[in-house]
């Protein structure tokens, strides 16, 4: 499958991942009045994933390439693409922001405070190096809250969904009945939060909000376009149950007292076992654990 058509005018390409993690992320091929084509999220920056886009696109005119958050699963082939079409990257204001702050480099995680023993800190470093993957795109534009993006005929408006990014975007097209979702809502996969760089606020508080936007958004029939897995229903469920998991988790970790981010975490119920966790996977636990110690 090359790509298939999910909405009016819709067409989602599965790009492949790298890595061994999540098998694919979803490019979205929007198409607008004049018959050009706009691409949300066009997956990671390898070979591969650029042939099966390119192979989606079929010569199509690209007229912009949107993204829904800064990770090199999505992000990463928008310098290439936009080299090949000359369509500017559109992002959310915020994440233009964030992409500056990993460009500039952040300081590794503090292990020591976490009481990260010292057999796994070495795993833990590597994996902080990369968070927005080793081309991280300049954007031509942002956009903000409540904006609607420059595709003629289609009313796609930004909604700002912060959590697991601080600028973090879904676009809803109220017409199409469809909502991309990026990463905010996965139809199984529970997103990681505070992965986009340091931020003011709490990005669990911000995800939490942000649910709550997107659950208003459900009018019973709108149908969710993820950034992995398969198209799904049921938004607003899906809404529901990725709160209770953070409010669940919120509960756990204040029945811990004292003990480090590392104790702390070994207690809790992981998808796959404790034990299985490593490298970026486990880095995304601990930031999740010290980001629900310091709500
Ligand atoms: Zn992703």
């Amino acid at each position: 499958m090359v790509s298939a058509t999910v909405a009016a005018g819709v067409r989602r390409v599965r790009v492949p991942m790298p890595g061994g993690g999540l098998p694919f992320s979803n490019a979205y091929l929007i198409e607008d009045a004049e018959g050009a084509v706009h691409v949300v999220d066009p997956g990671s920056p390898t070979r591969a994933a650029r042939d099966d886009l390119r192979a989606a696109l079929r010569g199509a005119r690209v007229a912009s390439i949107v993204l829904t958050h800064l990770h090199a699963d999505h992000a990463g082939g928008a310098a290439a693409l936009r080299a090949a079409t000359r369509a500017p990257v559109l992002v959310h204001e915020r994440e233009a922001e964030a992409l500056r702050t990993l460009a500039a480099g952040l300081p590794a995680p503090d292990l020591d405070a976490w009481g990260v023993p010292a057999e796994r800190r070495p795993e833990l470093l590597a994996a902080a190096v990369v968070p927005a993957g080793p081309d991280p795109v300049v954007p031509d534009a942002t956009v903000a809250d409540g904006e609607h993006l420059p595709v003629p005929g289609r009313r796609l408006r930004a909604v700002w969904t912060p959590g697991h990014t601080p600028g973090h975007l879904c676009l809803l097209d109220e017409e199409a009945g469809v909502l991309f979702t990026g990463d905010h809502v996965l139809p199984t996969v529970n997103p990681g939060l505070g992965l986009g760089g340091p931020t003011a606020t709490n990005p669990i508080d911000d995800y939490l909000a942000a649910l709550d936007r997107v659950a208003a958004l459900d009018d019973g029939a709108l149908r969710p376009l993820p950034g992995h897995e398969d198209p799904f229903t049921g938004v607003r469920e899906r809404c529901a149950v990725l709160a209770a998991h953070h409010r669940r988790r919120a509960d756990e970790v204040a029945a811990q007292a004292g003990g480090t981010v590392w104790d702390t975490a070994a207690t809790l119920t992981w998808t796959g076992g404790w034990d299985a966790l490593s490298g970026s996977t486990l880095l995304s636990a601990l930031r999740q654990t010290a980001q629900h110690r310091a709500r």
